[in-house]
């Protein structure tokens, strides 16, 4: 992303900035400096950064500049949890969510405005798709928690607005500086991709990333998949399941993530429980159970919580791990996108005027 044509710095991962400051008349270590200047100090002020030279720190300001997304709006909950709404260039609003939890800091983070593939249950999908986010744009997210809010992000998930298989380049290049000893250090087992499942995306990822994989199946038979998961009707089970599988293939400690929403009478039976066994017998698999999250104009209501319990206890006789994702009320904007559409028509608050108490869903692995 450029501001005056200027690059911002959040764009380029540590190669490029090394390549950067060569232009300048710098050292490939003093492009390191620079990322870690960025990254893991938050410097935002290229005078500030004092191991760099004055040449230097002139030439970059001539061609770049550190430009972070603004926050527009804070809605925190009482237990920790903040929902952070973000203003992009051109009016443009995205999502990132903090649930602090058990020693651990999970930032739930979006890769693009809107989403084109229009879930039948999910309010991102109902708002259209507007763009990609860039890098910096990404990654920005993580930076704002981190250096704006102070908060210690320990895990991320890819689970804001958007589908991050469709903004593939972008999300690689982030989720890559995510992992970077010099700037945020997260493992590859503390970050999670979430997809709808875009099947040759999740293909290309396998060869060039093996962070955590979560897949929105929602469905157990192809049938219900095409109503629900519309990009079923293009890659459908028999495409996803053994592309999920190669995705971990050769590594025993790890499993897919299935996510799988719990909508009242349409996808919550036995029947539907048995045949999603049998769809996940021989895949390592992790079942979250996402109670749904109502939003203005949907056709959809949740499971009662006993159905969602007798769902979950089926998997687990069968020896599938299930485990129903908790949430902290329904009253208002839960799920990912909801809170965007909301405060779209408000006038702007200022991070200290905001106290609205908040629901949204916690642990999203
Ligand atoms: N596009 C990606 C990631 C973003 S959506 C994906 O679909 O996986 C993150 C998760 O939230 C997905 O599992 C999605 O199905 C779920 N979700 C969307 N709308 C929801 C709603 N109203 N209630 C509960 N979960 C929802
Ligand atoms: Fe897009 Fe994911 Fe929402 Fe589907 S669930 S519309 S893929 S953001």
């Amino acid at each position: 992303m450029t501001t005056e044509q200027k690059i911002n710095l959040l764009d380029l991962d540590q190669e490029a900035m090394e390549a950067l400051v060569q232009k300048f008349g710098g050292k490939a270590f003093h492009g390191r400096n620079l990322f870690k200047w960025v990254h893991k100090h938050g410097v935002t002020v290229l005078d500030d950064m004092t191991d760099l030279s004055k040449v230097l720190r002139a030439g970059l300001k001539t061609s770049s500049v550190i430009q972070v997304p603004e926050v527009v709006y804070d809605q925190p909950s009482l237990d920790g949890t903040h929902k952070w709404v973000l203003e992009l260039s051109c009016n443009n609003r995205v999502e990132s969510v903090f649930i602090p939890e058990d020693g651990r800091g999970t930032l739930c983070v979006s890769s693009q405005v809107g989403c084109s593939l229009d879930c039948s249950f999910c309010s991102t999908g109902k708002q259209g798709y507007n763009r990609n986010l860039s890098v910096s744009e990404i990654i920005g997210q993580v930076w704002v928690a981190v250096h704006l809010m102070g908060k210690r992000v320990t895990n991320v998930v890819m689970m804001g607005m958007g589908e991050p298989l469709a903004n593939f380049d972008a999300v690689v290049d982030a989720m890559g500086i995510m992992q970077n000893d010099l700037a945020y250090m997260l493992s590859k087992y503390r970050i999670t991709l979430s997809t709808s499942g875009i099947v040759p995306a999740l293909q290309r990822l396998g060869q060039v990333s093996d962070v955590s994989l979560a897949v929105s199946l929602h469905a157990p038979n192809n049938e219900l998949r095409d109503q629900l998961v519309p990009i079923n009707r293009k890659y459908p089970l028999e495409q996803l399941i053994p592309a999920c599988r190669e995705f971990i293939r050769g590594d025993k400690r790890r499993k897919i993530t299935w996510e799988y929403v719990m909508l009242d009478g349409v996808n919550d039976t036995d029947q539907h429980a048995k045949q999603l066994i049998r769809l996940l017998e021989g895949t390592p698999s992790k079942l979250n159970l996402i109670p749904f999250n109502p939003f203005p104009g949907t056709e959809y209501n949740c499971s009662a919580p006993e159905r969602i319990e007798a769902f979950r206890q089926r998997l687990l006789r069968s020896g599938i791990i299930a485990l129903t994702r908790k949430t902290r009320g329904d009253d208002i904007d839960a799920a990912c996108g909801q809170l965007v559409g909301r405060v779209r028509d408000r006038s702007r608050r200022s991070l200290q005027q905001n106290s609205i108490p908040m629901s949204v869903p916690r642990s999203a692995v």
